[in-house]
């Protein structure tokens, strides 16, 4: 294979509950898996009950155009569904992007601590990869506007950032939008946009009239407690769309998937319910984290990053005294940051064991 495909490092998901209770010898119904920033509550019911209709269509191919699925995701961005692309998951969407708009030798801006699959995504089609310093944990705007070079033609931003949790405001994104040529394309990637509390919102599906080459990307992963099914889906003018839809695998969204995540979408209850555990949860974990002295990012995702020691074992040692103990996080040394962790705000109640298992770890 390419030498580009050779180079790739292994994405490193979450480990499975099933994994653990083997490799650890525990029960599975005793295990908390708060590692890949999933939704505690599961799947809304009235996905359950959209899916359970959908069944009886599974002989036949899915809508490979997504008709009623970009309808409502039209109607609630208020954008015309001709500027939508749907994802296997919002990856699908970083991938097509990088296939549709970069060539092996280009090259594709993105921030240090700024999620794996950029880098993928970017190795992916034998692209040169600019990863930007950060900047207290977060983007520094200013220091990716000045490294586009000639080459560059993507530009990967998360907002919220995953895995430090860090926010950029409207004003900034903006202004770095407005300095970047139209002929480079910005992802805007904003898988943990709905955890936002109202204050922050802003209605980024509005610059893409404003932006040409502007591509915001959204998932029903997170909020929307859909990850298993896979969709997510970017907004962007037609032109732009026109290339990611060509690009696309026809049938990348399942019948189960459309389904699902056209109840969801219209499932207010949920999100906002997710919404205020959310924010419950954030305040247990950092009232535990100041109680212990541990220093954490503040976050504006569904997760916490939290440094667990000084040394660069720290990370994997703790990592692993919590496994021992049932509980499942997400250790970030290969984000280069072997000192810390990262926490998926569960139910209240798992919170609280993984504080527990915590403070017995570092004891
Ligand atoms: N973007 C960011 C910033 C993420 O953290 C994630 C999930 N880890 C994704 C995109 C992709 O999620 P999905 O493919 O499930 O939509």
């Amino acid at each position: 294979g390419p030498d580009y495909v050779r180079a790739i490092a292994p994405y490193q998901a979450g480990k499975p509950i099933a994994e653990v209770a083997r490799e650890f010898g525990l029960d599975e119904a005793n295990i908390v898996k708060l590692a890949s920033n999933e939704n505690p509550f599961g799947v809304p019911e009235s996905s359950k009950q959209a899916m359970a209709q959908a069944v009886a269509d599974l002989g036949r191919y899915p809508d490979a155009n997504g008709f009623d699925l970009k309808a409502a995701l039209a109607k609630r961005y208020d954008v015309p569904a001709e500027w939508i692309t749907l994802g296997n998951g919002s990856n699908d969407i970083l991938e097509i992007a990088a296939h549709a708009f970069v060539q092996k030798g280009q090259a594709v801006v993105y921030s240090q601590y700024s999620f794996a699959v950029y880098a993928l995504a970017t190795q992916g089609v034998g692209a040169r990869a600019i990863v930007v310093p950060a900047k207290e944990y977060g983007h520094d705007l200013d220091a990716m506007a000045a490294a586009i070079d000639a080459d560059t033609k993507l530009v990967f931003i998360a907002n919220p950032n995953n895995p430090t949790g860090t926010f950029i405001p409207a004003a900034q994104i903006e202004a770095f939008l407005q300095k970047v040529p139209t002929d480079v394309i910005v992802v805007l990637d904003e898988a943990y946009n709905e955890f936002l509390a109202p204050e922050y919102q802003f209605e980024s599906a509005e610059w893409v009239r404003k932006y040409p080459n502007l591509v915001v990307s959204r998932t029903f992963s997170k909020a929307y407690g859909l990850a298993g099914l896979r969709v997510g889906f970017a907004i962007a003018q037609p032109a732009v769309t026109d290339l990611m839809n060509r690009i696309r695998q026809p049938f990348n969204v399942n019948s189960l998937a459309q389904a699902a995540a056209i109840a969801a979408l219209n499932d207010r209850h949920f999100l906002d319910q997710g919404a205020q555990n959310n924010a419950a949860g954030y305040a247990q974990f950092v009232e535990a984290f100041e109680e212990l002295g541990l220093q954490y990012v503040p976050s504006f995702g569904n997760f916490v990053l939290v440094r667990v020691g000084d040394d660069d074992e720290a990370g994997a040692r703790v990592n692993l005294a919590l496994l021992k103990q049932g509980v499942i996080v997400r250790p970030v040394g290969n984000y280069g940051l072997p000192q810390w962790l990262r926490i998926s705000i569960g139910l209240p109640q798992e919170n609280a064991i993984f504080i527990a298992a915590l403070k017995k770890a570092l004891d």
